[in-house]
């Protein structure tokens, strides 16, 4: 078995040259955080902890501070931790401005009786918890969003009323970074967190699948890990992370998994823009998609820095 393992993505779609150097370098710096945690004999709980909050602090991904903005202008962050040893979980939405929406996450998993707050109860929570305040606008995605509106405007993209129409049959118009990790720890327990700001033009409101257990985020020692990243309904509509963890259990190894996973959108969803990562209980990584890009990085005992990367292995398949 390899252990202990990191695998952390920032986010699939399409990534622009301007972000590229800065995604791969932010993803890197996340698995370490994650992986420093691990050699030292840490959980995997707070690996992936760690490795989200990294990159929810780093603007340049789509989770926490530089999150995608509401077709409003406002920013609702969501996120998501589960534990594969006891299957605890917390997930969080619509937070105006806590700073790293992954502690509080945590903080409902370990403190309430509850998996998932969102709004006003969770920045109570957050309160109590004395966890830090900021402000989370920044004016990339201010830019993102203008771009993308402009676009609409000129009448380029359809702008239906389902949301799900649109970002099907136009997956370029969104800035898809939310960030996950998934680990493996020393003691064999799996963990696995995601965090997103959602995307640019959302409907406020709106809740994907990075706050979803099951969808966007699992973990199960008896099976392994997965978080998610693309069109949120489409993960939620096929209960995408558990459906990895699934394969895993059935025998699949993680690659296996994240590419059956990503044959199921594609012959169930015609294809809409996804990615995952994974990892099994004999800690193999897997890493799939269909969109163009996924940011991401792992590290393990064999290296002496994290493997980044803007592509894994791109799935075209139904089957
Ligand atoms: N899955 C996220 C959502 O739909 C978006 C992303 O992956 O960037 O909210």
């Amino acid at each position: 078995m390899q252990k202990p393992v990191i695998v952390v993505h920032g986010g699939a779609g399409m990534w622009r040259t301007e972000r590229k150097s800065a995604g791969l370098a932010g993803v890197s710096a996340a698995a370490l955080a994650g992986f420093d945690i691990l050699r030292a004999g840490g959980s995997a709980l707070d690996a992936v902890e760690s490795a989200v909050v990294t990159m929810e602090n780093n603007e340049v991904f789509n989770a926490g501070h530089g999150s995608a903005l509401t077709i409003d202008k406002r920013i609702e962050m969501e996120a998501s931790i589960m534990d594969g040893k006891t299957l605890n979980a917390g997930a969080v939405g619509l937070l105006k401005n806590i700073k790293n929406p992954t502690r509080l996450a945590r903080i409902i998993m370990e403190t309430t009786d509850h998996i998932f707050i969102i709004g006003a109860g969770a920045e109570k929570l957050a309160e109590l918890f004395k966890l830090e305040i900021a402000n989370p606008f920044t004016e990339l995605r201010m830019r993102y969003w203008t771009e993308t509106k402009e676009k609409l405007m000129r009448g380029e993209h359809d702008y239906l009323p389902k949301l799900h129409t649109l970002v099907t049959s136009n997956p370029q118009l969104f800035d898809l970074g939310t960030v996950g990790a998934v680990a493996l720890d020393k003691d064999e327990n799996v963990a696995a967190a995601t965090s997103t700001g959602g995307f640019s033009l959302k409907f406020p409101g709106r809740i994907g699948d990075s706050a979803i257990i099951g969808c966007g985020t699992y973990a199960d020692n008896e099976a392994g890990a997965s978080s998610t990243t693309g069109i949120g309904e489409i993960a939620v509509k096929l209960v995408l992370s558990k459906n990895a963890c699934d394969s895993m259990r059935s025998g699949k190894t993680a690659q296996e998994a994240a590419e059956s996973s990503i044959k199921l959108v594609n012959r169930r969803m015609s294809g809409g823009s996804m990615g995952l990562i994974t990892l099994d209980m004999a800690g193999r990584i897997g890493a799939a998609h269909n969109s163009q890009n996924l940011c991401w990085a792992y590290m393990t005992t064999k290296s002496r820095h994290p493997k980044t990367a803007l592509a894994a292995r791109i799935v075209k398949e139904t089957a």
